[in-house]
């Protein structure tokens, strides 16, 4: 063999010897099949090989696998950022002339991906208010096939009785599906409270440490089947190297979690002892209107803190521009605290109306707790709001 064809080669042959401790990142784009009886009992169904990286990659399925056990799922699939699976979920699962009904209290993203994208191939959208979703068998038609929806919700971190909207779709024979990105499954099991299927945006608090964009769905295999042909249609599938990323994340997630849901406890409860804040929005609080609820469904209240300055839009911004530890930025669920204002990110746009529907006001901040001492996060908020 000459020299350039040998390197072409040899580089891909894997000491059989070695076992890595951690994942392998997989790096190809397509398998080796050893005969062509191999393909056929690929093609049948009758072998565990991979085809081809867009269908699936050794490496992102040892983290679906590890999702879908922390999810109580049968399976779990990898998408390469939240609306990825969330857009493919509902490709997967809905046809022309099909109806969702969403909770008005959706991810924006979520919102247009129904209102501005399905639409045209005709997916219709009814939007369903917090008390909507509590009378579901009222609001079922005989043409909805999905119930997508959150809690705790963003920025209010409102709670909604998850076993119950479970139970109304059950007995319609409605696909139920719950973005779990704000509580993470440590804290919130959508699938062991009845629901379907569970979505997060992995680039949250699952990854944590805001340098992956993922996507995950997990449920019931023969659900998640007409997802992943959807999935390999689409090519929304997450790649390798960020998949390793995510699944490095992982292993952290339980310290990670235990610690925001405490930050976040003392920082809530400080802040509702304050005078300067109207309003604290946290789910572990006794205050919180469905705190009850939240009890009830949640094994610990999750890092999202959202406070109000007596609707105040000018002293919002005082406190945010003045914060320092606290980083100025969008999404969540990282390491680092981040704040954001409700009305120049998730509400832009909102009319008075629309914002008052919505329960946000110009004074809110929402918080994203990361990891770092209670003390220093306090004393930046105490000079912000100083
Ligand atoms: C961020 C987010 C999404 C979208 O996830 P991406 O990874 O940004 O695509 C969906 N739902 C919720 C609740 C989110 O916070």
């Amino acid at each position: 063999m000459s020299k350039s064809t040998d390197l072409i080669h040899a580089a891909n042959r894997v000491p059989a010897s070695a076992k890595p401790l951690t994942l392998p990142i997989v790096e190809t784009t397509t398998y080796v099949f050893d005969s062509a009886a191999d393909v056929v009992a690929y093609n049948e169904g009758r072998s565990e090989k991979f085809l081809y990286t867009r269908y699936g990659n050794p490496t992102v399925a040892a983290v679906e696998e590890s999702l879908a056990q922390l999810d109580g799922a049968e399976r779990a699939l990898l998408f390469s950022s939240g609306m990825a699976a969330t857009a493919t979920t509902l490709i997967g699962l809905l046809e022309a002339g099909d109806e969702v009904i969403c909770a008005s209290a959706i991810y924006g993203g979520t919102l247009h991906l129904l209102q501005d994208l399905l639409v045209r191939f005709g997916i219709r959208t009814r939007w369903a208010s917090a008390a909507d979703l509590t009378s579901l068998g009222d609001v079922i038609g005989e043409r909805t096939r999905v119930v997508w929806f959150e809690s705790p919700t963003n920025p209010t971190l409102r709670c909604v009785d998850i076993r119950r909207v479970a139970e109304a779709c059950r007995a319609r024979g409605v696909v139920s599906v719950l973005d779990n990105t704000f509580a993470s499954p440590l804290n919130q099991q959508p699938l062991a409270l009845g629901v379907d299927l569970a979505m997060q945006s992995a680039t949250k608090y699952l990854n944590g440490h805001s340098d992956v964009t993922a996507g995950v769905v997990a449920g019931p295999a023969a659900l998640i089947a007409k997802v992943e042909k959807a999935r390999r249609l689409l090519g929304t599938i997450l790649d390798p190297a960020p998949a390793y990323l995510l699944g490095r994340g992982l292993k952290t997630l339980a310290v990670r979690v235990a610690r925001q849901n405490a930050t976040a406890q003392a920082l809530a409860e400080a802040m509702s002892r304050d005078a300067r804040v109207s309003q604290v929005y946290y789910p572990g609080l006794a205050s919180h209107p469905e705190h009850a609820i939240a009890q009830a469904q949640m094994s610990g209240f999750g890092g999202m803190v959202c406070i109000d300055l007596g609707g105040d839009f000018d002293r919002a911004v005082r406190a945010f521009d003045r914060l320092k530890v606290i980083t100025r930025a969008a999404s969540l669920g990282g390491v680092e605290s981040i704040v954001s204002l409700p009305v120049l990110t998730s509400q832009w746009g909102y009319t008075d109306d629309q914002l008052r529907a919505a329960g946000v006001t110009k004074g809110m901040l929402r918080l994203s707790i990361g990891l770092e001492e209670v003390d220093d996060l306090l004393a930046d908020l105490n000079q912000a709001l100083g």
